[in-house]
């Protein structure tokens, strides 16, 4: 419980202040705890005075951190091939790696992967343990879930990332449980915190409000889950060396209780706002779902693709895998043309890694000129027609 010390506590209202639940409030000058307290300790580590403990809920260190030792990445393998995310989480833990000064491995699960290991050791992995087996044609949680389970158990990394992409939000979780260990999903940002070594994972919390950084201290191997597009993948360096492994798997792991009858690729993998190098985004300010017509014109002349906010999605203007934000895709394109679109946070989190940002609204204080490169006050009505034949004409010349 959370315990004030009536002596020490000067009511200078800080604690009040860094509670994000409203649970500790001073009266009298003196801090109250109320029932809303999570233990979260915000308010511990902000009072100057220390007048505020925890007691009772100490963590007892089960795990010998020490013999933990490695940085590991999930690399997905579907349909034949590497998942990009599995390339850009390379780039995120080849950094991580170096500044640990351990290993980078990437493993490697599926049927039939080709040249997919030396393309993991391009992108910066010393080592890939592969798994090619025929029974691991189609994904299965419970395959998929133990044969990694029990390579983090024998080999015991201290980092293991992985895609916050269906299948990794689908089998990461029951892993992280099997092992005792936390799992901070949908990660915007790692880093080593230099006095311990442990892995600072940070994320939005509160509706994407604040960012929050997780750290977990006392178990192993620490577990975080990255969106697509959210870090940048090394370049395929052909001259690197790298060690591959074919692990020999048991039976039982191989065992699974779901049998797959058929894999379809659904239309919504063809609408891959990821994978375009120019979008144009369109949100509420376009009015109708006519104004998505006007949208495809200049993603077309632009051999881009369109993109939406929720809004549009929530009006039915738009199909989801269109929608850019917390709850949509994050993109990080070489240009993103925001049309008709305020900019909330929800949206820009997940779409301010654009290379470059143009922005259309006709309220010149719209929260989306804050990231953008290029502001274009005034209707997008009139902007964006006259934008099209100028692009039309330049091509011409
Ligand atoms: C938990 C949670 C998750 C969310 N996830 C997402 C998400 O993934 N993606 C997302 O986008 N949102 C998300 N939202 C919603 C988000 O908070 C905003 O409500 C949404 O992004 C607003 O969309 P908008 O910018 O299209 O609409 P609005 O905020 O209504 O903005 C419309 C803008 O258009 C401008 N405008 C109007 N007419 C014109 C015109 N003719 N010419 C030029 N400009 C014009 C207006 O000035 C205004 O700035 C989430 C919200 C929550 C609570």
């Amino acid at each position: 419980m959370l315990i004030v010390d009536q002596e020490l506590c000067i009511g200078c209202g800080v604690c009040e202040a860094s509670c994000a639940f409203a649970a500790i409030e001073v009266v009298d000058g003196c801090a109250v705890v109320g029932d809303a307290c999570t233990l979260c300790g915000a308010c511990v580590e902000s009072c100057e005075v220390e007048a505020l403990r925890i007691e009772g809920a100490e963590k007892t260190q089960v795990v010998d951190i020490s013999a933990w030792s490695g940085v590991w990445v999930y690399a997905e393998f579907r349909h034949g091939q590497l998942a990009q995310v599995a390339l850009e989480l390379l780039g995120a833990g080849r950094r991580l790696a170096d500044a640990r000064g351990v290993t980078l491995t990437a493993i490697l699960m599926g049927s039939v992967t080709g040249e997919a290991a030396q393309i993991l050791i391009g992108h910066g992995a010393d080592r890939v343990l592969r798994i090619d087996r025929p029974e691991l044609l189609h994904f299965s949680d419970e395959a998929y879930g133990a044969i990694l389970t029990e390579l983090i158990r024998k080999e015991q990394p201290e980092i293991v990332l992985a895609g916050a992409t269906a299948m990794g939000r689908s089998f990461i979780p029951a892993v992280a449980n099997i092992l005792g260990a936390g799992l901070t999903a949908d990660c915007t940002r790692l880093d080593i915190r230099e006095e311990d070594g442990a892995l600072l994972q940070t994320r939005p919390a509160f509706g994407g409000n604040i960012m929050a950084t997780i750290v977990c201290p006392h178990s192993r191997p620490q577990m975080s889950t990255v969106r697509p597009k959210v870090m940048r993948e090394l370049e395929f360096d052909t001259s690197r060396q790298g060690e591959i492994v074919d692990v020999a798997v048991l039976p039982e792991w191989l065992k699974s209780r779901v049998r797959v009858l058929e894999s379809v690729v659904t239309d919504q993998d063809d609408v891959n706002i990821q994978e375009a190098d120019i979008l144009v985004s369109g949100g509420r300010g376009l009015d109708s779902e006519k104004g998505f017509v006007l949208m495809r014109e200049l993603a077309d002349v632009l051999n881009g693709s369109v993109a939406a906010t929720r809004a549009a999605v929530d009006a039915g203007w738009i199909k989801y895998p269109h929608q850019v934000g917390q709850t949509g895709k994050t993109v990080a394109p070489s240009l993103y043309i925001a049309c008709g679109i305020s900019g909330a946070i929800q949206h820009v989190a997940g779409m301010q890694s654009a290379e470059t940002i143009v922005a259309i609204n006709r309220d010149k204080d719209a929260p989306i000129f804050d990231v953008a490169d290029f502001a274009l006050v005034g209707d997008l009505y009139e902007i964006v027609p006259k934008l099209i034949r100028a692009i039309e004409e330049q091509r011409r010349a």
